[in-house]
């Protein structure tokens, strides 16, 4: 079986649009829907047509182009059984540890509530992908509107789990001010350091800091390094379990 191409774009002021192509089926599937005038104008560019849309959540930035791209292509809509009330269009709803098939592979659904309660990402083990969301970024994780610290937490933990050479797509740009966040909190990380530099030339050059890696998370993002002594030791929580680690981070990232 050939790989998908995976296509990554910028939309509306820091969200990434991805569409995931199969030159085989000829299927197209877009991964949320932030902006339907720019992932029409990234179709057309390839000459492909859209098919699918996956849904990750129901903020209006991940779904408000589905409407228009419904009338346009009539793509098949899935998304979280936990948010169908809130999302229109849906055709199908998916819920934790289902399958699925997209051209011929399984995609995995994993519930991740957390940023929002229905949060779900999909994982392609054939193409070695995630699409996450705004469950974790580069350097960071999304903001927990809707569930609990430990919520997001087992969320991540979940993610942790897959390959370390997994894909990770994200939804939003937002690396450099993860960047200075971790950096406050880890300093001495080395794998951080030479991280911060690379994606500030990348930034500099207008060029995206993701996809990003599970490994490389696993080495420079705080929020999968509750256990890390430096982190423990800044946050003045020595004896704590990762729990209140987490919260703690969290709590400072959101008043940073
Ligand atoms: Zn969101």
């Amino acid at each position: 079986m050939n790989k998908l191409i995976i296509h990554q774009f910028e939309c509306l002021s820091d969200n990434y649009g991805v569409l995931i192509h199969d030159s085989e089926t000829n299927q197209t599937a877009s991964i949320d829907a932030p902006d339907a005038v720019v992932i029409k104008r990234e179709l057309k560019e390839k000459n492909w047509n859209l098919t699918h849309i996956l849904v990750t959540h129901k903020h209006l930035d991940h779904i408000g182009g589905i409407d228009d791209l419904k009338k346009y292509y009539n793509p098949f809509v899935i998304g979280p059984k936990y948010e169908e009330e809130s999302i229109e269009f849906l055709d199908k709803t998916v819920l934790d540890q289902e399958f699925f098939d997209f051209s011929n592979r399984p995609v995995k659904v994993i519930h991740t509530p957390g940023h929002t309660l229905g949060h779900i990402i999909y994982w392609i083990e054939n193409d070695n992908v995630l699409f996450a969301g705004d469950t974790i970024f580069a350097m960071g994780c999304g903001r927990v509107f809707e569930g609990s610290h430990d919520q997001m937490l087992d969320s991540l933990n979940k993610i942790k789990e897959l390959p370390e050479n997994t894909i990770v797509y994200c939804g939003h740009e937002y690396t450099i001010a993860n960047g200075k966040f971790a950096l406050s909190i880890e300093p001495n990380n080395k794998n951080l350091c030479s991280r911060i530099e690379y994606v500030k030339e990348l930034r500099s050059e207008n060029k995206p800091t993701l996809p990003t890696t599970i490994k490389t998370e696993l080495d420079t993002n705080p929020f999968l390094r509750t256990d890390s002594l430096e982190i423990k030791k800044n946050l003045d929580l020595l004896n704590s379990d990762s729990k209140k680690i987490f919260s703690a981070l969290r709590t400072k990232k959101d008043n940073f």
